[in-house]
């Protein structure tokens, strides 16, 4: 069984991996670990976000490990909120909460097209590799639905009618933007070390 430490503390996206993830991989969690610190991103793209948090976890632990970093990426905002899709809100000194905020910005606009794309590191002795997987949709015109995290109330993946957080978390799994980036590791990890 291969052991490798998931570089978040998102329970919500443990608990989405956990489920797709081939039962040759062992995720353990930051939290398994009792490692309780926030992780630094301080980078200019997912790829330098994603390559920091798991170069930290890789400091600490030195063992293989995988880290990610998504953004919501609106075509209508020229890419915002993209790498600062976490502190949108903060970073637009707005009080109104991140999806609240994006709703207003886009009230003005007709093309409400957005993807999620997501780059995951994983990074062991040998090598630091990059891992990509994006999911296409449209920014709803109000919140829906009470599963998931994040923007998912407000994020309607194409060919749907319904929000992510109307969704099954089984069957976001199956099409999400993180769950794309892990199956593209995944093919690539079980074909080095299986
Ligand atoms: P980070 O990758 O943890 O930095 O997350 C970036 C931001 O994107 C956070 O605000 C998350 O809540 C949001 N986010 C990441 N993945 C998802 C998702 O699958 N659905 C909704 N929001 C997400």
């Amino acid at each position: 069984m291969n052991r490798i430490i998931f570089a978040t503390q998102n329970h919500h996206k443990v608990q989405e991996i956990s489920a797709i993830l081939h039962p040759d991989i062992n995720l353990v969690s930051l939290a398994d670990l009792g490692f309780l610190e926030e992780l630094l991103e301080t980078g200019s793209t997912l790829d330098e976000n994603a390559i920091q948090k798991a170069e930290q976890v890789w400091a600490y632990y030195k063992m293989p490990c995988i880290s990610e970093d998504t953004g919501l990426f609106v075509n209508a905002l020229n890419g915002a909120p993209g790498i600062y899709t976490a502190r949108f809100a903060q970073k637009e000194n707005s009080l109104l909460s991140n999806n609240d905020l994006l709703l207003e910005k886009l009230l003005d606009h007709n093309d409400r097209s957005a993807y999620f794309e997501t780059c995951i590191c994983y990074k062991d002795t040998a090598q630091t590799k990059l891992f990509y997987g994006r999911l296409n949709g449209k920014i709803a015109v109000e919140a829906k639905g009470i599963k998931g995290f994040g923007y998912d109330p407000i994020f309607i993946p194409d060919n749907y009618i319904l929000t992510l957080a109307e969704i099954d978390l089984d069957k976001k799994s199956e099409m999400s933007h993180r769950s794309l980036a892990f199956k593209s590791f995944e093919k690539w990890f079980l074909g080095q070390f299986a």
